[in-house]
């Protein structure tokens, strides 16, 4: 098969690598319906988070099961499987808990912008959907794969509830759905940091109330003037940068929450303002696997649609014009298809 490989900054291959195939009893391997890339796959792209060697790309995927090893039992041959991009045996007790993003036996997913991708620990890590899925919800399971499975994960993590006030920062495409999660979750107000037109006519259509588009000190001066000087309930951070965190943290009401998704890159955080603050912090790589039921369910019964954020569609082998579109801004989320 043909996969795609990252060399160095700005450099993609799509190139001739081995099949992949069953390497373990509890591995699995699917036909990949569709791909795509990701916010954080920008990182090494642009040379800023640094790769050793050629490095093969790509953590969402959906796909049909073709074959299980001896020892898996809940998926089958024939199957339509999601998966985290966090490999789980969901069985440890963190998983248990319901934080597979913390299991015992973690790998973090790579080689998924392939035709065929290799998933260890079939049984934990898939979700089988209730029957084969329309070509018109593909790209809506794929998008809860992580960035939907994300975005949730920060609304529930900053303790969105019914009537609350959240605002998020960052309109990536995980913000973006931060925005529909916390409208499915009941928020009443939800106020969005974009300076983006195109991404600001999203956010609205899941269900954004307000745009703010101050940034720092200005940006946090117009959230408490949304919210009577208090600040938000929950606020959700989906950038990972220090500027982003800490407007989060100032935009939040004393005794508020903060849900932290943007994986963090040259962050350093002065706890001294935090304290005084009185806000709850909760974040880390999102435990997608506990969401993975309920959230195929939104899908699958037309509640959500999150696959609204792919807004460029590209056969396989035109990833590295995929990735270009990302890094420049002109595309909010490319979906690769094998
Ligand atoms: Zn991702
Ligand atoms: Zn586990």
């Amino acid at each position: 098969m043909r996969a795609t490989v990252l060399y160095g900054p700005r450099d993609i291959r799509f190139e001739d690598r081995e099949d992949p195939k069953i390497e373990k009893p509890t591995d699995a391997i699917l036909r990949l319906a569709a791909t795509c890339v990701c916010g954080s796959d920008l990182w090494p792209y642009r040379g800023i988070q640094k790769i050793a060697q050629p490095t093969p790309m790509g953590h969402e995927y959906c796909g049909v099961v073709e074959e299980v090893g001896s020892a898996v039992k809940t998926v089958k041959p024939g199957q339509f499987v999601i998966g985290s991009f966090c490999i789980s045996d969901n069985t440890c007790p963190n998983c248990r808990s319901g934080y597979q993003s913390g299991c015992q036996n973690l790998e973090f997913m790579s080689r998924a912008q392939a035709p065929v991708l290799r998933v260890p620990l079939a049984d934990g890590t898939l979700v089988g959907t209730p029957d084969k899925p329309s070509d018109q919800i593909i790209s809506s399971l794929l998008a809860v794969s992580d960035v939907f499975g994300t975005g949730w994960f920060a609304a529930d993590a900053a303790n969105v509830k019914p009537g609350a006030t959240a605002v998020v920062v960052g309109d990536g495409a995980v913000g973006l759905l931060g925005v529909l999660s916390a409208k499915l979750m009941g928020a009443e107000r939800i106020i969005i940091m974009s300076r983006h037109e195109k991404r600001q006519r999203l956010a609205k259509e899941f269900g954004a109330t307000d745009i703010v588009t101050e940034r720092g000190e200005e940006g946090v001066a117009r959230i408490k003037d949304l919210t009577n000087g208090i600040g938000a309930d929950s606020v959700l951070e989906c950038v990972g940068t220090e500027e982003s965190m800490v407007q989060a943290i100032q935009s939040t009401r004393p005794g508020g929450s903060v849900g932290y998704v943007g994986v963090p890159h040259g962050m350093k955080l002065d706890v001294w303002p935090i304290f005084f603050k009185l806000v709850h912090l909760h974040g880390g790589p999102a435990p997608v696997r506990r969401y993975l039921p309920e959230l195929i369910k939104l899908v699958w019964d037309g509640k959500a649609e999150p696959g609204k954020v792919f807004d460029l569609v590209l056969p396989l082998e035109q990833v590295a014009e995929g990735y270009r579109a990302m890094d420049e801004r002109r595309a909010i989320k490319t979906l690769l298809q094998p």
